[in-house]
């Protein structure tokens, strides 16, 4: 596995997913490719056509036409363009959204801003889903002014949300509806027609493509302005020279996604013996969402009384890597969000790990995953049935 020097196992494919090595011989060779896709000459064209070729396989990937693909710099810039270029006035977002749309839609509706909008943000249950009785409240019998943004699995806890339920209920009443999927592709069979949405966001290294490109489709005849200015690049909606290797990573990777998704029942029985096992070794462990349908590869949960970096950590030192909460935030470990919505104390998010698998994982992982997890706890437990309160490596605190 790349990135560390001792044997290690890549246990955190929600915060990226390691590249296939086709996605990596096709971007080298995407690489050589010379000219401008806007340009009139044969080398712009050579560039177009991969361009072209790539939303082919994007669009076929998520049961698209090709016109509705507009290529972005990733996950965070779909989600904010849709967001922002979508001309509605209120927003309703849930609270377990991706900072990417949480943050976004803050700041749109921000008092001090010319034009904010109204921001409503729905409540999940217990299990991390969204209130539809919620939605239809915020909605009100006519939503032709909102924005409806939601989900459709969540990257820390996996739970999958109702989202053709809230599309029917939300367009409805004619509320346009964004959907980011980025942790979707290669885990889960998903349709943008079928489910309905107007919008839907991508992120290529979520699912074995490079980081930093993904894509917004937008159903056609949907009216969206650019969020950034210049020229006249995916159909007006995204200007900037398109970024022609990672477009063409991504739709290798669009390619290859079916594959894994005919796997996922294979890493839904691992990600379930894993909780299984670790349940054995700690029956006090608590796996969030549980109760809910979840992305096969994604388990969250918690060993109460230990802190989640101290977990990520004693696991990365036996060559483990999974990660505490969200990991778009650059290292910073804050009680999650996500977790608080799901009505869990800051004590026990604070103690949440999240581990997910990929296309590379395999039985060996787990096998590897809950060894490591053994030897961390009987090294962790005759302190942590003594009750004490302090650790000396790294100050982490046991609280009982
Ligand atoms: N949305 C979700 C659900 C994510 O998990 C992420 C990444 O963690 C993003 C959006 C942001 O995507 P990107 O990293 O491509 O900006």
């Amino acid at each position: 596995m790349n990135g560390g020097e001792l044997e290690s196992i890549y246990l955190d494919y929600n915060a990226t997913s390691t590249v296939k090595p086709e996605v990596i011989e096709a971007i080298a060779e995407a690489l050589a490719i010379i000219g401008n896709p806007s340009s009139v000459h044969h080398f712009g064209r050579g560039a177009r056509e991969a361009v072209e070729q790539a939303r082919d396989h994007v669009a076929a990937m998520t049961g698209a036409r090709p016109d509705e693909v507009v290529f972005t710099a990733g996950g965070t810039e779909a989600n904010n363009l849709a967001l922002a270029g979508a001309d509605r006035k209120r927003l309703i977002v849930s609270a377990i959204e991706h900072p990417s749309v949480l943050r976004a839609a803050e700041a749109l509706a921000a008092p001090s801003r010319i034009g904010a909008r109204d921001l409503t943000v729905l409540p999940v249950n217990g299990d991390g889903v969204v209130s539809v009785e919620a939605l239809d409240q915020a909605l009100g019998a006519d939503a032709r002014d909102a924005l409806v943004s939601i989900m459709l699995a969540n990257n820390e806890t996996g739970v999958i949300q109702p989202i053709a339920k809230i599309t029917n209920r939300a367009r409805e009443r004619g509320a346009l509806v964004h959907c980011d999927a980025v942790q979707a592709p290669g885990r889960l069979a998903f349709d943008f027609a079928s489910l309905g949405v107007d919008m839907l966001s991508l992120s290529a290294h979520k699912f074995g493509g490079p980081k930093g490109v993904g894509a917004l489709i937008v159903r056609n005849g949907i009216v969206l302005d650019p969020i950034i200015i210049g020229g006249g690049q995916e159909r007006n909606r995204r200007p900037g020279t398109e970024n022609v290797p990672g477009i063409v990573g991504f739709g290798r990777a669009a390619q290859l996604a079916a594959d894994d998704v005919q796997r996922a029942p294979h890493v839904a029985a691992m990600r379930d013996r894993a909780e299984q096992t670790l349940r054995t070794i700690e029956p006090k462990i608590r796996i969030f969402g549980a109760g809910a349908e979840r992305l096969p590869n994604t388990t969250c949960l918690t060993m109460p009384g230990v802190q989640s970096e101290m977990q990520v950590m004693g696991l990365d030192l036996t060559g483990v890597a999974v990660s505490a909460g969200s990991a778009c935030s650059s290292g910073k470990v804050e009680p999650s969000h996500v977790l608080r919505a799901h009505g869990i104390s800051d004590a026990e998010t604070g103690c949440a790990i999240r581990i997910s698998f990929g296309w590379a994982s395999s039985e060996e992982d787990v096998d590897k995953l809950v060894g490591a997890w053994r030897a961390f706890y009987a090294g962790l437990k005759p302190r942590y049935t003594k009750g004490v309160s302090q650790l000396s490596e790294g100050g982490a605190r046991i609280e009982r």
